[in-house]
């Protein structure tokens, strides 16, 4: 059989990734009488980052290909850390990725649902109020290879155990002084199983729920039946909870009445070189003003990426580009970087930007006159368009384009800083790009002076200067941060064109990067971002 005869169902299956396999599998199977729901699960306790874009992908990816639907569902069961900043932040950042949730839930919804859940396992002797600290019970656990001690409350009555959950949710329990666990096996070989805390005592107001309840579920008391409660078919995560599943699987089914079960599949999650994301040192990096917020241009946040210029569209070409395994691994941020080129090559206007000016005066070009040109907009698009850009005798170039010997001579202040540069103009050599010299040693790129705008323009580089902040454990990542990963450019150029640009608009500086307009910007002064170099630097640097 030659190549091109092998079946299209077979060329699609290749490009399958393991979950779209087994979500294909099911439905061949008429499980989940072929319905596919999924969820994406935030803790409204921080903004989301590239790493929860792998997750939002998955998420709604799977259930827009499979005709399924995917809910929003806010793990809100921590009050200490959670905020409604977050939660909007968290919608508008889905929305902008390009997706749409069908219902938005709160795990705090059930609340209800999980207390009578629990009150049902202490009724049926599966669970029990523990009067030890939390330290105690944690010396209690054992090792994987030691089985734990049982604590000295397992075997109380039933009845007390429920007089006290009662009390841990009406306030008259004090934080720490009581928790309840499940009753499961002090020597499972699965730690999960070593009685798990089920419900704490805080005494917080909750974002939704207010002072309703002092008694808030574990993590793991809450998810999977979340999933059960919504009707979820594929509960899709990251790895590290591949040994929660168990235990994930214990509790559907002491809660289950009828066939249907929420199974949770888990991918590798995303780690980034010269990137931290862990939601604590995001967290910290905006607390102590290491950044100007979470949507400074240089975190990994998918409002710092939008901010800096990444579109939706290369961020899930990215996504796209690493695929889903169940390996752990490190992806090169130069990946990222490369996606995002891609994608602004195809879409952002060729224009001229001078960074770091100085003044070109063509000596034999009539003073006073100006000259318009053609200029196309984007040599990869032609739809795209033409505009007439302006010539005159002064023009801006950057000071490193000067060559000495290819100018007639310059001025220099006290300093001895070159102010100005002379040279004679060839009408031959002129095009949209400005050749140096006769012999068109290179092309230069310049802005008529008379008609440029100013701007400042931000150039941000990566924001640790390590490959493997979150690897270096000797240092404090603070110590870790690039010097120079911000450098300000106050005194820049710009063609006129782009006087009507407004935030978030991208484009390309010919010969020097991507760039967009931040939304510091005035109506006196444009503000760009640097969203990337045109060509990978740090490769060059590092080998
Ligand atoms: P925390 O560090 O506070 O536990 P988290 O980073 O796990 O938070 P969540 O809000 O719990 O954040 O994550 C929501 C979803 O995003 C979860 O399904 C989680 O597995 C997934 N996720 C989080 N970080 C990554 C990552 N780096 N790569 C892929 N998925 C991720
Ligand atoms: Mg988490």
């Amino acid at each position: 059989m030659s190549q091109k005869e092998i079946p299209a169902v077979e060329e699609n299956k290749k490009s399958l990734n393991f979950i779209e396999q087994i979500v294909e599998n099911d439905l061949k199977e008429g499980k989940n009488d072929g319905r596919v729901q999924t969820r994406f699960p935030p803790e409204p306790n921080g903004y989301l980052h590239i790493g929860h874009a792998k997750a939002v992908c998955i998420d709604f990816g799977i259930a827009e290909r499979y005709g399924g639907i995917c809910n929003l569902r806010f793990d809100d069961t921590n009050p200490v850390k959670e905020d409604v900043e977050y939660v909007d932040s968290i919608m508008e950042d889905i929305q902008w990725l390009g997706f749409q949730w069908k219902n938005v839930f709160y795990a705090s919804d059930y609340f209800q649902q999980l207390w009578d859940f629990a009150v049902q396992l202490i009724r049926e002797g599966k669970a029990y109020i523990d009067e030890q600290s939390a330290e105690e019970i944690a010396r209690q656990k054992g090792t994987p290879t030691v089985p734990g001690t049982p604590s000295p409350y397992r075997e109380r009555p039933v009845q007390e155990s429920l007089d006290l959950f009662h009390k841990m949710n009406s306030g008259e329990v004090p934080e720490g002084k009581m928790v309840l666990r499940a009753k499961i096996d002090m020597a499972s070989s699965n730690m999960h199983f070593r009685d798990p805390i089920l419900y704490r005592v805080l005494h917080i107001p909750h974002h939704r729920t207010g002072t309703a309840w002092k008694a808030y579920p574990m993590y793991d008391f809450a998810h999977g039946q979340s999933d059960y409660f919504e009707g979820v078919t594929h509960s899709i995560c990251t790895l590290e909870f591949v040994v929660h599943r168990p235990l994930y699987d214990w509790f559907i089914d002491q809660l289950a009445t009828g066939d249907y079960r929420p199974h949770q599949y888990e991918f590798n999650r995303l780690n980034m070189t010269y990137t931290l994301m862990s939601k604590r040192k995001l967290l910290q990096l905006v607390q102590e003003k290491l950044v100007s917020g979470w949507d400074d241009p240089r975190m990994p946040t998918l409002c710092g990426l939008r901010r800096r210029g990444y579109t939706p569209q290369s961020i899930r070409n990215f996504v796209d580009s690493i695929g889903y395994t169940k390996y752990d691994g490190m992806i090169d941020v130069s990946l990222l970087e490369f996606a995002v080129r891609e994608d602004l090559n195809k879409k952002a206007v060729r224009v001229s930007g001078v960074i770091d000016p100085v003044k070109l005066i063509l000596t034999n070009y009539p003073e006073g006159q100006t000259e318009e040109m053609e200029a196309v907009n984007n040599p990869e698009d032609e739809s795209m368009g033409s505009r007439r850009v302006k010539f005159s005798r002064e023009l801006w170039i950057e000071r490193d384009d000067f060559m000495e010997d290819a100018c007639t001579g310059c001025k220099k202040d006290e300093d001895g800083n070159i102010t100005e540069v002379y040279a004679e103009y060839d009408p031959q050599t002129r095009s949209g790009m400005l050749e140096a010299n006769r012999k068109v040693k290179g092309t230069i790129h310049w802005v008529s002076a008379p008609h440029a705008i100013d701007a400042e323009v931000r150039l941000y580089d990566r924001l640790f200067i390590v490959e493997d902040p979150a690897g270096e454990k000797e240092k404090d990542f603070r110590e870790l941060l690039n010097p120079d990963s911000l450098i300000v450019k106050k005194n820049c150029k710009v063609e006129e064109y782009l006087a009507g640009a407004v935030p978030l608009d991208s484009f390309q500086f010919q010969r020097i990067g991507y760039f967009n307009v931040d939304a510091d910007s005035t109506g006196e002064k444009l503000v760009f971002n640097r969203t990337v170099a045109l060509k990978d630097s740090w490769k060059k640097q590092n080998s």
